[in-house]
């Protein structure tokens, strides 16, 4: 599995040693030029600053080609602040990728409970440790969206169809499942490719 990671700034480097760890293949993007010629199956929007991410991505020109990209299907993990930059919609804020069918509301645990660890179930998965780090959470999700997580009555993490979202840091927790998670998503993108491509169509 070939998977991009959005590299400009933040927590890239801790889901890049996890998914290397789980096998897959990764590439971090830091340039445009760094999209010549790639065939990812999935892109990683790591933890950061969303508001400096947002800035880099349109100033580096990677906003279309990745969005380009997304909408056609190609799987993606947002965290935290790879979340926000997903959403259709940022309370108080400008969205930056808007394919995700949320509203979000950034740093939204307040001052105290800014940065805070915690465990809660997950659809699919069991019990998760979750790493909030001034985490945004979503506050409404559309009809498309699967609810997966909840802290405290709060959606914490979502998907809908190649788009998966947590608002917590599963990078920095020892629990890889929310990886592999994603890399099947990757697995069944590459599958298709592959498919669409033996039948001698455009992939
Ligand atoms: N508070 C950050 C933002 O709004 C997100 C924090 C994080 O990614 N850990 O972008």
């Amino acid at each position: 599995m070939r998977i991009g990671i959005l590299a400009l700034q933040g927590a890239f480097a801790e889901h890049t040693g996890m998914l290397r760890h789980l096998g897959a293949e990764c590439f971090e993007i830091r340039k445009a030029a760094d999209l010549n010629g790639w065939e990812p199956d999935g892109l990683v929007i790591p933890g950061g600053e969303s508001t400096v991410m947002a800035k880099l991505l349109y100033g580096l020109k990677l906003l279309t080609p990745l969005r380009d990209k997304i909408a056609d299907g190609l799987p993606v993990f947002g965290t935290c602040a790879g979340l926000i930059l997903l959403a259709a919609r940022v309370e108080g804020g400008a969205p930056c990728f808007a394919c995700m069918d949320i509203t979000v509301k950034r740093n939204a645990y307040g001052r105290q409970l800014g940065s805070f660890e915690t465990a809660a179930q997950f659809a699919g998965i069991g019990e998760v440790p979750m790493v909030f780090i001034r985490g945004p959470y979503i506050v409404d999700a559309g009809d498309r969206v699967e609810v997966l997580a909840r802290v405290d009555g709060r959606i914490v993490a979502a998907r809908q169809e190649n788009m998966l979202v947590t608002a917590f840091h599963p990078e920095l927790a020892h629990n890889e499942r929310i990886h592999r998670l994603f890399l099947e998503m990757a697995g069944e993108y590459r599958q298709k490719k592959e498919t669409r491509g033996h039948r001698g169509g455009s992939p």
